[in-house]
């Protein structure tokens, strides 16, 4: 399996090559060259096998070239080690719940799985590795954790000042050693350009090993693929003659695009919905067919406050950027912080569920959508524990744990790339 470019180019690369690079020489996404089919016969099974073997089964024709079988079962074992439960909600909506993790997030699996890949590709390659990544809060936590103590990696983190949650701040902060937390006096949109930035700064990258642990790299992306395998795994015997419908609160569209890409592989979902907020640069497009960017908007879901979401070009490669296709397989919605909010009352009134913010966007998009003969899945992608300020709003009486911030471990800059090329040469 070689991985290509979302523009043309000549680039054809092993799944290595693409995890180092990040991004491919002329900027843009590294994209798998085909996309492998699994047989009827393992969706038929699903139920029988453990939910490593179908892990194994569905990575393994993307890494087989880079890793060993063996290697591939450690990492999955070692990077998938907590539960992803789908929990019946209501009538015909079920919670795929992801935040079993160290850091409460989607993301942990992805982060925890791209660095296990990078410790067994060090062993043929012994210059340190930086990573760097800009974060809107959940990415920062998930490869804090995931990449802590990892021999041979350092690891940088740009978050916009004061634009994250005080718990995911702590959980990016705390822990020191390898992981430097740094605070942009800017928005996450001024985070991702200054990480561009460095990656097109060649005489930076010739001192620095550079890599990218955003969503765009296919190693946070291509593991994200099982939690959909998972999730059919268990709501098969439920369905009977329904179709699946899966919601994802979406921001940069890498946790979405991993779920096209399981469809892709064969996985019966008949759909997928993009539950985003106040930015709605996806859902325009739909609507339009024309992709415009929008400056982030500061949001209740403040992990998907996205205002070009990066996935997006991924998503149009695979659809011969062609609308009516994708259009086909994915829809959008935008929800508003109102609506997010009388939506986490609703839910926990009537059902006793307590969602976060980015879950009740990802509920609320989906019932608006759901048909009679089909059964829904929303994605809870963070533990409501990460957004004690937005769940104070929606229930009152929630007995709130303390934060302390210590914020030992953090530097703070301008938005101003110089001073980010300074810290990168310390
Ligand atoms: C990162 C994140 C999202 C958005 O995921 P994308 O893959 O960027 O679309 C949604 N919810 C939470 C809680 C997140 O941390």
């Amino acid at each position: 399996m070689k991985f290509i470019s979302t523009t043309p180019n000549e680039e054809r690369v092993s799944f290595k090559t693409a995890v180092l690079n990040g991004l491919t020489q002329n900027g843009a996404l590294y994209f798998p060259e085909e996309i492998p089919q699994l047989p009827s016969s393992f969706f038929e099974n699903i139920e029988n096998l453990s939910d490593h073997e179908i892990a194994f089964t569905a990575l393994q024709p993307y890494v087989q070239e880079n890793l060993s079988d063996a290697d591939l079962k450690w990492i999955i074992e070692d990077a998938i080690n907590f539960p992803t439960p789908v929990k019946h909600i209501r009538e015909a909506t079920y919670v795929l719940e992801l935040f079993h993790g160290p850091t409460e997030s989607f993301k942990d699996v992805g982060a925890r799985f791209m660095s296990r890949c990078l410790s067994k590709f060090e062993k043929s390659n012994d210059k340190e590795i930086t990573i760097l990544v800009a974060t809107s809060g959940d990415t920062g936590s998930a490869v804090a954790s995931g990449f802590y103590d990892v021999e041979g990696v350092n690891v940088k983190i740009l978050f916009p000042k004061d634009k994250v949650s005080p718990y995911q701040e702590r959980q990016m902060t705390s822990l020191g050693k390898n992981i430097k937390a740094i605070e942009v006096d800017g928005t996450f949109d001024d985070c991702q350009r200054m990480v561009k930035q460095a990656f097109n700064d060649h005489k930076l990258r010739k001192q620095v090993e550079l890599t990218s642990a955003n969503s765009i790299n296919l190693a946070r992306l291509l593991p994200q693929m099982i939690y959909y395998f998972l999730a059919y795994k268990q709501i098969k015997k439920e369905l009977k003659d329904k179709s699946l419908v899966v919601s994802i609160p979406s921001g940069n569209l890498g946790n979405a695009s991993a779920g096209i890409l399981a469809k892709h592989m064969g996985l019966p979902i008949k759909r997928f919905i993009a539950a985003h907020n106040a930015n709605d640069t996806f859902t325009d497009y739909l609507k339009t067919g024309e992709y415009k960017s929008k400056p982030s908007v500061l949001t209740f879901s403040n992990a998907m406050d996205v205002g070009n979401p990066s996935n997006y070009e991924r998503l149009a490669y695979l659809y011969g950027r062609n609308l009516g296709a994708m259009s086909a397989h994915i829809s959008a919605a935008s929800i508003t912080d109102e609506e997010t909010v009388q939506e986490m009352k609703d839910t926990i009134q009537e059902t006793g569920y307590l969602l976060d913010p980015h879950g009740a966007v990802g509920k609320l998009a989906l019932e608006r959508s759901l048909k009679e003969d089909e059964l829904g899945i929303f994605v809870e992608t963070a533990h409501p524990n990460k957004f004690q300020d937005i769940i104070v709003k929606a229930v009152p009486d929630h007995v709130l744990t303390e934060t302390s911030l210590d914020g030992f471990h953090k530097l703070s800059m301008d938005n101003d790339y110089q001073q980010l090329r300074d810290i990168l040469l310390s």
